[in-house]
């Protein structure tokens, strides 16, 4: 009998950590509701499994990009709805209307294309980030006379620490909240995770009546105020493919970039940049590179050597005499701090994980 193939790489994802998230994310959020967004499979984890283990904490209101991500979410949970940011396409509408689901309409020709089926919908009106949406003027020139509109949603451009610009939230928070005195739509909604860092539970400023958390729900850090309560929930596990003595003087990997300088030991694991572990984890040439632990190990950090292949990763294991070949590795994946590593977003480090994880939940 054929026993079942495990991958020589998982994504160990922390179910605890995932709902705390989303809770200290409802608690900032004050009155309001707090959501979910869990487009492109949930920024890598798996939509579904997000989906599942939110919507028993309580979470009600999802959103995805396409149709296709709606439709990859299969039946609901109880309760559950989703709503699909990229609008309604002609090419969509038979799916839209066989879905689950509804659309945030962004243009004109979509009111028009989904007015005539009575059905509810999310509208999003731009008030400064320049991509989807409606306009304030086009708003109120009646433009959405006729929908039956759930959630009339606005999204900030700067409000993470990166951008050190609160007053452009602070003017986009002000556009929309002029918007909310109109009534056109049950709720009002504007806050990312980076709004809802800056939501001040005593007025409640920028959380409107539901909040749209994606990155820190996934432990992201979007601001400081995140900081020691928002948990690490994805840690990518390789295994040891086979382990190595480097003579003083040889070199490792493409480009011989890293040489030995005195006997080396290294592992070389199951991971690599069509994995989504970049190339810019390489190790130390002048910089510092990505590291690993032993997985249920004492913390010792376990360098990058030379570059990151496609499938490939050095590792300098010294310092671990026990560490053989089929053993675990945990990549050092803090997103913050990978972040300033390896130079990239919080959001392309876990939207870039690949297909060939296996996807396991505690
Ligand atoms: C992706 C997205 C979010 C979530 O943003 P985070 O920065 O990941 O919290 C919220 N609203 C809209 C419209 C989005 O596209």
């Amino acid at each position: 009998m054929m026993t079942e193939w495990r991958a020589p790489l998982r994504l160990q994802c922390n179910s605890a950590a995932l709902v705390a998230n989303w809770r200290w994310l409802a608690a900032r959020s004050g009155t309001a509701a707090c959501g979910a967004a869990i487009k492109a499979n949930a920024y890598g984890l798996g939509a579904q499994d997000v989906m599942a283990r939110l919507s028993r904490a309580g979470c009600r209101d999802f959103y995805v990009a396409t149709w296709g991500e709606a439709r990859a979410l299969g039946p609901l949970p109880s309760g559950a709805r989703v709503s699909v940011l990229h609008g309604v396409r002609e090419e969509d509408m038979a799916l839209a209307l066989a879905l689950d689901a509804r659309p945030v309409l962004n243009t004109l020709a979509q009111v028009a294309r989904w007015r005539p089926t009575g059905r509810v919908c999310d509208v999003m009106v731009d008030t400064g980030i320049n991509r989807l949406g409606l306009s304030a003027r086009d708003v109120e020139a009646g433009a959405l006379a006729g929908l039956k509109i759930d959630t009339m949603m606005s999204h900030l451009a700067c409000a993470d620490d990166a951008a050190q610009d609160d007053a452009m939230s602070a003017r986009q928070r002000q556009d929309f909240a002029a918007l909310h005195t109109k009534d056109v739509a049950e709720r009002f909604s504007l806050a990312n995770s980076a709004g809802i860092c800056l939501n001040d539970a005593a007025n409640n400023a920028y959380a409107f009546d539901l909040t749209r958390p994606g990155l820190a729900l996934y432990g992201g850090i979007p601001r400081a105020e995140a900081r020691g309560f928002i948990q690490q929930v994805a840690t990518p596990q390789a295994q040891i493919l086979q382990r190595r003595r480097v003579i003083a003087g040889d070199t490792v990997g493409y480009n011989a970039t890293f040489m030995a300088r005195d006997d080396t030991e290294v592992a070389i694991i199951n991971l690599g940049y069509a994995d989504g572990y970049l190339r810019s984890f390489s190790g130390p040439d002048g910089h510092v590179g990505g590291s690993a632990q032993v997985s249920c190990g004492e913390p010792v950090r376990l360098p990058v050597l030379g570059r990151v292949s496609m499938d490939l990763v050095a590792l300098d294991v010294t310092s671990h005499q026990i560490l053989a070949e089929g053993d675990w590795v945990d990549i050092d994946y803090n997103l913050l701090r990978a972040a300033n590593i390896a130079g990239l977003s919080q959001y392309e480090l876990l939207t870039g994980l690949g297909a060939r994880f296996e996807r396991v939940w505690s």
